[in-house]
């Protein structure tokens, strides 16, 4: 029999002052994880004296659009997800994958925060959190730090969470900036550039820039070449040149239909523009790996096709092979193999069949 003490606060700071003052705390949110594997005294569940109940901290529950990305507390719940419209709109992925979880009552209690924090490999917000480049945020009574998801999750079931530490906050940015992010973030790569001033051919340019086409755009890095990364971002938000238009899919497979957990899952995302070319796509499946992670080689083959030229059933194949070259054959690999190049074979099939229905329209 576990035997702890049972803490609860309704303030965050009464919460961060209980980790920061006492050893071996483990948090409660909706419980649909941690009380499971408190009753199968499951080996995951490290040693902890006391359980913090954080369910009734009013604060950590909101979802609201900030400037550049959308902020959503770690106690919304998987039903919170599907019935709010910013999220619909913005993230449809997301809340396609939040239907898909547990039972309806799994879905009331358990959030997004303690989905995150379990970082189960088959944890159905993450492939989609990962796909649309969620970043968490992670406070302690003294100090706030933000952290990109991917950087987060650093193996099947464990995290970078310190001892001390609360998630406060889910911030997903909008897709456009994350394009811009990934595309442009090197800060040491445009500080190399940056050294070789005159050279203007290869100041101006971005390693990755090669499909954008807009002039404007690459004046505002060159006029403003020597100001920080910040400023060059703000000149690209104000213009917002790039006018890519987002499709995007969530599939899941389990053993059975209904209350399932995913055998594999896949969040594909597809940035395309006005010439119909790919420049930003992100294929991230669920269960596929140790912890779930972009599929580098799969996107990079898609980066820069015509949506039209693409081979879904290569790129499948593809995917296959990228699945086994980090995880190596396992007993499973029989039937993943197939059911991962399927899945993303159908997913870019579903993102080509919208493109074609959004030119009709
Ligand atoms: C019958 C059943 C079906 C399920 N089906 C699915 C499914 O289909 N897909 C799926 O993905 N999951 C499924 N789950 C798992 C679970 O419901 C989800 O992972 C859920 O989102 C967990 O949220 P929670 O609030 O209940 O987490 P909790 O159990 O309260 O916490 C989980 C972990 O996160 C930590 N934690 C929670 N909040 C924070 C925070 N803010 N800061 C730091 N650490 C925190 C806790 O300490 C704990 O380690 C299922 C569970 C059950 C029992």
């Amino acid at each position: 029999m576990l035997e702890y003490e049972l803490l609860t606060t309704g303030r965050l700071s009464q919460a961060l002052e209980y980790l920061d003052k006492l050893e071996g705390v483990k948090l409660l949110a909706g419980g649909t994880d941690i009380l499971v594997d408190i009753k199968k005294k499951s080996g995951r569940l490290p040693e902890f004296d006391y359980l913090l109940d954080i369910s009734n901290i009013d604060a950590l529950k909101f979802i609201r659009q900030k400037n550049d990305f959308i902020e959503l507390g770690p106690l919304v719940t998987h039903t919170m997800i599907i019935n709010n419209r910013l999220i619909k709109d913005n993230f449809p992925v997301i809340v396609e994958a939040a239907k898909t979880i547990g039972s309806n009552q799994i879905r009331n209690r358990g959030t997004i925060g303690g989905n995150i924090c379990n970082a189960s490999p088959a944890a159905d917000l993450l492939p989609p959190l990962l796909a649309y480049r969620a970043e968490v945020v992670l406070e302690s009574r003294d100090s706030k730090r933000v952290l990109p998801l991917s950087e987060f999750i650093k193996g099947p079931y464990r995290t970078d969470l310190k001892t001390n530490e609360i998630l406060t906050a889910i911030q997903v940015p909008n897709l456009k900036v994350n394009y811009f992010k990934d595309n442009f973030k090197d800060k040491d790569r445009f500080k190399e550039n940056n050294d070789i001033k005159d050279n203007k051919e290869t100041n101006n340019k971005p390693s990755n820039s090669t499909n954008i086409k807009d002039d404007n755009f690459k004046d505002n890095f060159s006029n403003n070449f020597n100001d920080n990364f910040d400023d060059h971002f703000k000149d690209y938000k104000l213009n917002n040149h790039l006018n890519l238009k987002y499709f995007s899919s969530f599939q899941k497979i389990g053993r059975r239909r209904a209350v399932t957990i995913a055998r594999l899952s896949l969040a594909l995302v597809v940035g395309i523009d006005a010439e119909k070319i790919i420049q930003d796509v992100r294929v991230v499946p669920g269960a596929a790996t140790p912890y779930p992670r972009s599929f580098i080689t799969v996107e990079e083959a898609l980066k820069g096709r015509a949506v039209e030229k693409i081979d879904p059933e290569a790129l499948g194949r593809l995917a296959a092979e990228e699945m086994v070259s980090i995880t190596g054959e396992r007993w499973s690999t029989p039937y993943k193999k197939p059911a991962i190049a399927t899945l993303v074979k159908r997913g870019l099939m579903i993102v080509e069949k919208e493109v074609a229905a959004d030119e009709e329209d």
